[in-house]
């Protein structure tokens, strides 16, 4: 794997330039306002495509996308994907699902009915208009894994009836839901199974690992570990994600396709890691490991490798200053932002 040379905070225009160029199209992307959505919608924007951005904002905001509101070629909705939509387009990124823990376990129910509803008009969509259509998917459809890393053919490990279902066996019925699409109605569809991502712009208080970590740390507290700290994560750079995402919707395999960084860490090594780079004398504090947390999780991206030709190309490292910057400089624009 290669390590990016690039330091700036926020995308270039040579950045953009490394992203695929694609024929322009009209896409429409659910879940646009959130964290990966409005990376995606940067690079569809800056490819020149028409984008509707379709997002009832309930774990995403309007500042994610305030900078393409007023362009021509982009529409921003208030629209919650659980009821039917009608809008004309060639390729639809579906991501419109909360994505932290914390902001799933919420609302279970609103979860389940957002994956399979949600999905459902989706792909009725998609059958009507003949667009073609990209589910994000999830690292979580192999549950708690006893096959080690991940590979696309293993079927998983989830617990039916646990905290997580709503998102692990939503996004199931998910994948299930576009396949019969596929099978059915051939409904043009792709399946993208996404591991843990981190970058600017993730919420200050969603409660996953990276976020958590780097506002404890801006905030002078220790950072919380649950569990020993030996279960481990791979943790992709958000505009590696987004790349792959695009590759995977111009190419001609459907899926499933793990798209993720291979390199594992352990949650003590990433710790330590965020410790280093904002304040080492901060403590560690550990505390008590959530039900049905995963002891492992890496992504078998041999695929990827051969058919999309892609692979992570920022480091760890690199990406967490990235991060590190970005949420020093949101909290330096808005103190609040660290203690709300
Ligand atoms: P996010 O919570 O930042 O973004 C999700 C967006 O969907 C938000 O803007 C939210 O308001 C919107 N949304 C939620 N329910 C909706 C509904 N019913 N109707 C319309 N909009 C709705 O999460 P993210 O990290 O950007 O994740 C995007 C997608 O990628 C999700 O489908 C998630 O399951 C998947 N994914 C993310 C990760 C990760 O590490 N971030 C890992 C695996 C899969
Ligand atoms: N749907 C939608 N937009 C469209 C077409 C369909 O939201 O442009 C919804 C529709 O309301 C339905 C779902 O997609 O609930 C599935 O549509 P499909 O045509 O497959 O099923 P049917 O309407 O025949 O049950
Ligand atoms: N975690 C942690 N401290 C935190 C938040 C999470 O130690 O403040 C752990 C969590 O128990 C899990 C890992 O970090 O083992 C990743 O958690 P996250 O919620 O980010 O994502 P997921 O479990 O969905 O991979």
């Amino acid at each position: 794997m290669t390590e990016s040379t690039a330091t700036s905070l926020s995308p270039t225009d040579s950045d953009y330039n490394s992203f695929p160029q694609i024929p322009t199209k009209r896409v429409l992307v659910t879940g646009g306002a959130g964290f990966i959505g409005s990376h995606l919608i940067d690079i569809l924007m800056q490819n020149g495509n028409d984008v509707i951005c379709a997002d009832s904002y309930f774990s995403g905001s309007k500042e994610n996308v305030a900078k393409w509101i007023g362009h021509p070629k982009f529409e921003l909705m208030r629209h919650d994907v659980t009821q039917p939509l009608l809008v004309e387009v060639d390729q639809i990124y579906h991501l419109a699902c909360p994505a932290s823990p914390v902001h799933y376990q919420h609302n279970a129910i609103k979860t389940l009915k957002t994956n399979v509803l949600g999905t459902l008009n989706v792909l009725g969509l998609a059958k009507r208009t003949g667009a073609r259509l990209l589910l994000s998917s999830t690292s979580e459809v192999y549950g708690d894994p006893e096959v080690h890393p991940q590979v696309e053919e293993y079927n998983g490990n989830v617990n039916c009836v646990g905290r997580r279902s709503c998102y692990d066996e939503g996004k199931r019925c998910a994948e299930a839901l576009c396949m019969d699409y596929h099978r059915q109605h051939h409904v043009d569809i792709r399946i993208a199974r996404i591991f843990n991502t981190y970058g600017p712009r993730m919420f200050f208080h969603d409660g996953r690992v990276v976020s958590n970590f780097i506002v404890q740390a801006l905030r002078g507290e220790s950072l919380p570990i649950y569990g020993d700290g030996l279960q481990t994560r791979s943790f992709c750079y958000v505009e590696d994600l987004a790349r792959g995402l695009l590759l995977l919707m111009n190419c001609d395999y459907i899926g499933p396709i793990n798209i993720g960084n291979p390199v594992e860490f352990t949650i003590k090594e990433l710790a330590e890691k965020v410790r280093a780079k904002v304040n080492p004398k901060l403590k560690i504090e550990y505390r008590q490991m959530p039900k049905d947390d995963p002891k492992r999780r890496q992504p078998e991206i041999t695929k990827a490798r051969k058919i999309l030709g892609w692979e992570p190309r920022v480091h760890l490292d690199e990406g967490l200053q990235r991060t590190v910057d970005d949420f020093k400089s949101r909290a330096q624009a808005n103190p609040k932002n660290l203690f709300i």
